[in-house]
């Protein structure tokens, strides 16, 4: 965390692409890698086989541009300084920064998602410790997931939580609890448990947290005279955000009453999304938060000095075609 970095100018809002490598199951199945991708380049172009009324094929391409384009290859550490690690300083600055990991279930969303939050406590904890050594800032944690338009608190058992609004744009959600870390292993343990009690139902781990979206907050806190006794003030925040599987909002016509509303509501909130980070963008006043449960959560964090960095996870194979092609045109449209 460079000087240069600390005084630089960090876009409102970023949009990056990351393409995983086909996997063992996608490669029996004979499927082919239909993303391809230019060296050092933020374009992207996909291979869609298509078929001619005489049944033949052809391919149709689609070229996307990003602000990045992150290949197979690119390690998690790579993504970290893409994404997040720019807009770390600022939230000793009073800054809340969200980083959302949008794509289809098994796209690498949580993959990507879960290594940033260690990184990024991991350079906050050294900026507490050099830059802003002695000046009273504290780290917290908290972990919550949103299913089905409830909210579960990760880091305490699943607990039923509530929603409060105190009428000064603050969100506050009731009993969440916030833990205070002060080293990067006890963050490693709070996310650990977390995402092991992420919902996992009956049907197994991976289908059911694709139902949810988890939240991941860091907050930054400073005491209101530099002592550690004293109650602490909000100064900045960083939020993590592995959003529901972006299929599952197509979910509204299963045979299954519970899955169709699960549908809905992930449908409505990742429109909501949507329309929130459009709107900060165009710096127009009104923000649609009440669109969702998960845009009223966010609430706080888009008001003020905000960025928002949004990673949309693909599937390079061609069984996936259909899902890419939503996911990038959904992150065309937050561009
Ligand atoms: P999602 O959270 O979007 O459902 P996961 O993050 O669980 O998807 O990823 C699905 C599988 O693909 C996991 O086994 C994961 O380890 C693997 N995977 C995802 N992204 C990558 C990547 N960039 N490189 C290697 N393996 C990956
Ligand atoms: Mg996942």
């Amino acid at each position: 965390l460079d000087k240069e970095r600390f005084n630089n100018n960090v876009a409102k809002i970023k949009v990056v692409v990351r393409k995983r490598p086909l996997n063992r199951k996608e490669i029996t199945k004979k499927e082919e890698d239909i993303i391809t991708i230019e060296s050092n380049s933020n374009a992207l172009t996909v291979h869609e086989t298509k078929l001619k009324v005489d049944l033949t094929e052809y391919v149709e391409k689609h070229e996307f541009v990003f602000d990045a384009v992150l290949n197979e290859g690119v390690s998690n550490d790579e993504v970290y300084s893409q994404t997040v690690q720019p807009v770390v300083p600022l939230i000793f600055r009073r800054t809340k920064a969200t980083c959302f990991a949008y794509g289809q279930t098994g796209s690498g969303k949580t993959y990507t998602m879960q290594p940033l939050p260690l990184k990024a406590s991991q350079d906050i904890l050294r900026l507490m410790h050099h830059t802003y050594w002695n000046q009273g800032f504290q780290l917290f944690v908290s972990f919550f997931e949103i299913y089905g338009g409830k909210l579960f608190d990760l880091l305490n058992d699943r607990k039923k939580l509530c929603m409060r609004e105190d009428g000064k744009q603050q969100v506050c959600i009731v009993g969440l609890q916030e833990y205070r870390v002060s080293d990067v292993e006890a963050i490693r343990e709070f996310i650990e448990k977390g995402n092991a009690t992420r919902s996992t139902g009956t049907t197994g781990a991976n289908e059911e947290s694709s139902r949810s979206h988890a939240i991941l907050q860091l907050a930054i806190k400073k005491s209101t005279n530099g002592s550690d006794s004293k109650p602490s003030r909000l100064v900045g925040k960083l939020s993590f955000i592995d959003l529901a599987g972006s299929e599952r909002g197509a979910d509204t016509t299963d045979n299954d009453k519970q899955t169709r509303i699960e549908g809905a509501e992930i449908n409505k909130s990742l429109l909501a999304l949507k329309e929130c980070i459009r709107a900060l963008d165009s710096d127009q006043g009104h923000i649609p938060f009440r669109g969702s449960k998960l845009t009223e959560v966010l609430r706080d964090s888009f008001v003020g000095d905000s960025r928002t960095v949004m990673i949309s996870c693909i599937s390079p194979s061609s069984g996936s075609c259909e899902h890419t092609l939503n996911t990038l045109r959904y992150a065309d449209r937050v561009k």
